[in-house]
């Protein structure tokens, strides 16, 4: 499920909030309908990377079919990538502060 705003409840779009993953996050994410400024939590943050690193590094250690090392990292990031496309669903975001926990 995408996130939603804590003050009005309009959906973010996936778009949005993906740019906004691979964006520099110490700015607010703003929303588009009330202009609530929010931010991705730590533990929202973490889940965004290991949704990345994960694929990426269970491939490279235990699946991969290639001998050739180029060719299995290649994969893994291809992997990593398509993993990232997922994070926006498993983001959280809150109104305000930054979140420290
Ligand atoms: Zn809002």
């Amino acid at each position: 499920m995408l996130p939603q705003c804590e003050n009005c409840h309009s959906t973010f779009g996936w778009k949005k909030v993906y740019r906004y993953i691979l964006g520099p996050q110490y700015k607010p994410f703003c929303c588009h309908g009330c202009g609530q400024n929010h931010y991705i939590t730590v533990s929202g943050r973490l889940v965004n990377s290991l949704l990345m690193i994960c694929p990426f590094w269970i491939f490279v250690q235990f699946f991969s079919p290639f001998s050739n090392i180029f060719l299995t990292v290649g994969v893994g990031f291809f992997l990593g990538f398509f993993g990232s496309l997922l994070s926006p669903y498993f983001t959280k975001i809150k109104r305000d502060q930054p979140s420290y926990y």
